[in-house]
């Protein structure tokens, strides 16, 4: 696949991005990341161990503060089965992790009526038909560690140069990635594996190297519609038996390891070259995503994600703008380069972009002096998932 990145657009954009988050203005004003949420164990082995543990379960179609209310519901009941040694010198199984997580599911969802940060009340299967993956993955790479790195994952990071360095210290396999043969980690790749070395940078675990964005669907997103990336050799999409037919024809493309690997590779140099921070782009991504994007009109869906909202019958008029619809994209500091919308419903395995249309056109598309007050009242109003 050809994929063309336009730099001169990505500095215009992230400089952006930099400013504003600095600034902790607009759309990322009292942000509370779901990892920050937490209250991480004990001393800095546990809270590695921790964090390990719980990147795995950040995959998926998920909400990433979901899978943490049972990850430190375990750790306070189970603190052993977050250290790959206590896992292999006493032959737990994944069977042991999934009783273990089925008898703190009661709890849990008895607090459901008070989770912070939480669009409903909380979902019940915070880990879906997964939690059989995850908890495999769990004893597999407890095993590796063990073995490879004396059952302590910092060792992964010791005298790394840059994230690539690491990533190959526990991606040993070069076909084979289903099956544990003592080749390297499973259930992480670069996307899972990027993230959990920013969380480690964030909490001063290990320094502060070269690192990508980790390019989930967010970042994917966003990067799409500025035309940060683009795919010059795309064709119109052609859909299998089980796509819906609203998709044939779309402009979208199958969400493949050799894209994420590619953008991925790609942001580490070009984040270190222009030296803007990581720490700063991935956050600021993922927050303008899921708490502005996800609010356009364009990027919701009806009929279980087969009816689409169309660019063209938006500007036809076949189709109207909701009702006292709250327009995301006139706060958006990024709003200028912005050509396009990519809805969340089809992201299992497809991502699709759409032309955006603007809500209006003559509308005042930044805030103006004068006007703060009212673009903090209107983003009280949209914003759900990660305000404090
Ligand atoms: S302009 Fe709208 S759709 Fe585009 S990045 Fe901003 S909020 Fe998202």
């Amino acid at each position: 696949m050809n994929i063309v990145f336009d730099e001169k657009r990505a500095l215009a954009v992230f400089k952006i991005l930099d400013t504003e988050w600095q600034a902790k203005r607009g759309v990322f004003a009292d942000i509370v990341l779901p990892q920050d949420r937490l209250r991480l164990p004990g001393n800095n082995e546990q809270k590695v161990n921790f964090l390990f543990y719980s990147a795995l379960f950040m995959r998926g179609g998920i909400i990433s503060e979901d899978p943490f209310r049972w990850l430190v519901a375990l750790c306070d009941k189970r603190p052993e089965y977050y250290n790959p040694t206590f896992i292999v010198n006493n032959g737990l199984t994944s069977d042991d992790l999934k009783k273990a997580f089925l008898a703190i599911t009661p709890e849990i969802l008895a607090q459901n009526g008070l989770v912070k940060g939480r669009k409903e009340n909380g979902s019940g299967q915070p880990f879906a038909y997964k939690i059989e993956q995850h908890t495999k993955a769990w004893i597999a790479n407890s095993r590796f560690f063990v073995e490879k790195f004396g059952g302590n994952i910092l060792n992964v990071y010791d005298g790394v140069r840059d994230f690539e360095e690491a990533f190959a210290r526990i991606n040993l396999r070069k076909n084979s990635w289903k099956k544990y043969e003592g080749q390297g980690i499973i259930g992480m790749r670069r996307k899972i594996f990027s993230l959990f070395t920013i969380w480690l940078q964030e909490k001063n675990l290990i320094p502060r190297f070269p690192t990508p964005i980790p390019v989930d669907f967010h970042a994917l997103r966003v990067l799409w519609a500025t035309r940060i990336f683009h795919l010059p050799d795309l064709l119109p999409l052609k859909i299998k038996d089980w796509h819906p037919k609203s998709y044939e024809g779309k402009t979208a493309t199958q969400v493949r390891e050799k894209l994420i690997d590619a953008i991925t590779q790609w942001s580490q140099s070009f984040l270190f070259e222009n030296q803007i921070s990581h720490l700063v782009i991935n956050p600021a991504l993922w927050v303008l995503s899921r708490d502005l994007c996800a609010n356009h009109f364009q990027n919701s869906t009806a009929g279980k994600g087969t009816i689409l909202r169309e660019s063209d019958d938006l500007i036809s008029g076949q189709i109207r703008w909701p009702i006292n619809y709250k327009n995301p994209c006139q706060i958006c500091p990024i709003e200028q380069y912005c050509e396009g919308v990519a809805p969340a419903a089809p992201y299992w395995g497809i991502l699709m972009k759409m032309p955006r249309v603007p809500y209006f056109e003559t509308m005042v598309q930044t805030v103006l002096p004068g006007l703060e007050e009212e673009a903090s009242s209107f983003l009280r109003k949209i914003r759900r998932r990660t305000k404090k």
